[in-house]
């Protein structure tokens, strides 16, 4: 067999064929998306509850996107200043964000994060970090093989909604320079753990970083931070802010930011303005059309659909996990799962056999109703077959 020519088969992780249908296989490759749907290189339609992993919340080639890319494009893309875009899009972003008052964009939410530790280590003058969630594939959050062990006991994981565990933490290292939370982690916070986490970074010295790549945008101004009350020192967007388009930023209050200018965080294409355009337009489409609210009415009815599932399967699906804006369903185990998200794309929907679906502003009821039939489906024709 030749060498994969891509290992793995893909650079995204999550889009992996093992990742989507485990041993069963299922569609390989796409050549273009609309709204909520996909179509395949044999050009079969799919309605899509997973949203480019939560990239897109307006739909894919939303109009508003597209024309201020398009126009972008036209543009030139980036040159040799920073573009106007850069600070409009500033200008706006920091008021979605509560005592946002500076933000610095990157291109992907791993980069945001790491920018947001680095500013967290230079503020305190500290090393370790203790962050909760997934932060990205660099090397300051990752026990993967390839990252120097000098780099690993920097870091120190908190399992989500354990105050045992983040006293524990505390206990090792009694002076963290940042504590970064994914607010959401398979199910919405307890209020003591979060604002034990808060409360712990508060008495420490250390920086909250609330990483909202994922709840960003789709929640709405000030984001989980704000609908779950916690007050994060930095907030970190990625995701729906660029609708698909890269695109992510780290935003503060200007007393910490000012730290970007005592190190090094920088990137030649930071500044391309097609993504910073479209950051524009997703704002502007969000506040003019109430997307955040309509996804979660949307997502709201995915998840009733979700559980309705599970009552009536409940050999397979054990149990339905997440919020409105993202959810999944908990299957009997990995094999189950596979079966499931193969059987449903013979129907013509690609699911995720865990977290998460996500809805988009393309989700329609009757859209919803028909991933939900495809779904079920789906579920029954393998606890038929168990
Ligand atoms: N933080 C969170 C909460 C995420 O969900 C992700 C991506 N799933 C990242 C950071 C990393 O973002 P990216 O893949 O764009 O680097």
């Amino acid at each position: 067999m030749s060498p994969e020519r891509i290992p793995g088969g893909t650079s995204t992780g999550s889009k992996r064929a093992e990742a989507l249908f485990g041993a069963e296989g299922g569609p390989a490759r796409m050549t273009r998306a609309a709204g909520c749907r996909v179509w395949d290189d044999h050009n079969r339609e799919y309605v899509d509850l997973g949203m480019a992993l939560g990239a897109v919340a307006l739909g894919y080639g939303h109009p508003a996107v597209t024309a201020a890319a398009e126009r972008a494009v036209r543009d030139g893309v980036v040159g040799s200043l920073p573009p106007v875009h850069e600070a409009a899009l500033a200008e706006r972003l920091v008021t979605w964000v509560p005592g946002g008052e500076a933000v610095r964009f990157l291109k992907t939410g791993a980069e945001a994060v790491a920018a947001a530790v680095r500013i967290a280590r230079v503020v305190t003058g500290r090393e370790v970090v203790f962050s909760c969630g997934y932060h990205g594939w660099l090397d300051w959050c990752q026990d993967a093989s390839g990252v120097p062990g000098g780099v690993r006991a920097l870091h120190r994981s908190l399992r989500f909604g354990d105050v045992g565990d983040l006293m524990d933490a505390v206990r090792e290292h009694p002076e963290p320079a940042a504590i970064v939370i994914e607010p959401v982690v398979e199910r919405a916070p307890e209020p003591g753990w979060l604002g034990g986490v808060r409360a712990v970074a508060s008495q420490r010295g250390a920086l909250l970083i609330v990483d909202e790549v994922k709840t960003g945008i789709r929640l709405g101004p000030g984001g989980a931070a704000a609908r779950y009350g916690v007050t994060p020192d930095l907030v970190v967007l990625g995701k729906a802010l660029g609708n698909g388009f890269p695109l992510a930023a780290v935003v503060g209050p200007s007393v910490l930011m000012e730290a970007v200018a005592r190190t090094w965080i920088s990137s030649t294409l930071a500044t391309e303005y097609v993504a910073l355009a479209v950051g524009l337009a997703v704002l502007d489409t969000c506040e003019r059309e109430q997307v955040p609210a309509r996804l979660y009415a949307a997502g709201t009815r995915l998840l009733a659909g979700c559980e309705a599932i599970q009552r009536s399967y409940a050999e397979v699906v054990r149990g339905v996990g997440g919020i409105p804006e993202f959810s999944f369903l908990r299957f009997r185990d990995d094999a189950t799962s596979a079966r499931v998200a193969a059987a449903a794309a013979r129907r013509g929907l690609l699911m995720r056999r865990g977290p998460y679906h996500f809805v988009s502003l393309a989700h329609d009821d009757q859209t919803i109703a028909l991933a939900l039939e495809r779904l079920e489906e789906s579920v029954a024709e393998v606890e038929r077959a168990c």
